[in-house]
């Protein structure tokens, strides 16, 4: 099968037709009517294997995540996101592989509405760069803007997804480690959530890296201080099961791979954020605050202050 019929084949079918999508698949570019007083929203990951997942990962996993993460990264502005472009370099046309890696990007793309409008298709080692373009109607939610006295607000539970990559991806054993490498492999973009408090939070970010990591990069933006709770932080029972509480909670410091928001939002507004956060299905739990000052500090019941190991998750310094 050549280019041609690849695409066609394969990622044509996650083409959406609709008004908005003047030309789509099949022409030099695609053209996309955006109403006017929107703004759009751009954002790519590139994923290359054995860097980003490991090799032999599971192709229909791969595409559901390569959507998923890019996603979680448009919930993070509160946009909503309409279209993508997939740059896909492949060593060959392997239908098994294709056929499971559009089924897996077709998921999580029509779960979030979102339309397929273009790409590239090369050969060479895997590696799948996927465009996100999304729309904004007013202000989008950004990493800067928290400030002293906000709180710190977190979705869903942290840490699942770094126990999950120890997970081995066949014969997961009990549910509950299974669940974790659902969390690795399916993370869900918190798209619903972060459109709702767009108009409420004062910050915002996906946690990719590491939620200490990930607050870091907000109060530089913010220039402010995080103050987190370690008894806060919200670990799923499977988590718990699955390892000792220390490490459970070193991995939802620093583990990454989560996916879920981190927003600052001001007290006031606590009470409309945790509203949101029932209409869109999401667990919310408030993990600190802001104060004044910089960087990211994280505290036992006792004040002490916690810091997992730089180079491994699995020790508290
Ligand atoms: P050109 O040579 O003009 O760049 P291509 O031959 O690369 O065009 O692609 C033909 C059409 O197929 C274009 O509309 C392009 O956007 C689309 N396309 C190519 N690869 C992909 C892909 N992996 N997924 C979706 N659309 C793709
Ligand atoms: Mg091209």
């Amino acid at each position: 099968m050549d280019e041609f019929g690849l695409i066609s084949r394969y990622f044509a079918p996650l083409e959406i037709e609709r008004d908005d999508i003047v030309l789509g698949i099949g022409d030099d570019a695609a053209v996309l009517d955006i109403a006017a007083p929107a703004r759009i929203v751009v954002a790519v990951d590139t994923l290359v294997e054995g860097v980003h997942f490991p090799a032999g990962m599971a192709a229909e996993a791969v595409g559901y995540r390569t959507a998923a993460v890019n996603l979680s990264d448009i919930a993070a502005m509160g946009a909503v996101p309409r279209y993508a472009t997939l740059a896909l370099s492949l060593p060959a046309a392997d239908e098994a592989w294709l056929s499971g890696f559009a089924h897996g990007l077709g998921d999580a793309l029509r779960a979030a509405e979102v339309s397929l409008v273009g790409g590239d298709t090369t050969r060479g080692a895997l590696t799948i760069s996927l465009q996100l373009i999304g729309i904004v109607d007013g202000a989008p939610l950004t990493r800067g803007g928290a400030r002293p006295g906000d709180l710190i607000l977190v979705s869903g539970t942290l840490g699942d997804a770094r126990a999950g990559l120890d997970v081995p991806a066949q014969g997961a054993g009990t549910a509950g480690a299974a669940w974790l490498r659902e969390r690795y492999e399916r993370p869900q973009p918190r798209l619903a959530l972060g459109q709702a408090l767009r108009p409420l939070a004062h910050a915002a970010i996906d946690v990719s890296d590491g939620l200490l990591a990930d607050l870091g990069h907000v109060m530089r933006m913010s220039a402010c201080r995080a103050e987190v709770e370690l008894d806060a932080l919200p670990l799923s029972p499977a988590l718990r099961a699955h390892c000792a509480l220390r490490e459970a909670q070193g991995h939802a410091l620093a583990g990454g791979d989560d996916y879920e928001l981190a927003l600052c939002v001001p007290p006031a507004a606590a009470a409309a954020a945790h509203a949101c956060a029932v209409r869109a299905g999401v667990a919310l739990t408030a993990i600190g605050r802001i104060s004044a000052g910089a960087g990211v500090v994280c505290r036992d019941r006792d004040g002490h202050e916690v810091r997992p190991a730089t180079a491994g998750y699995r020790h508290f310094s």
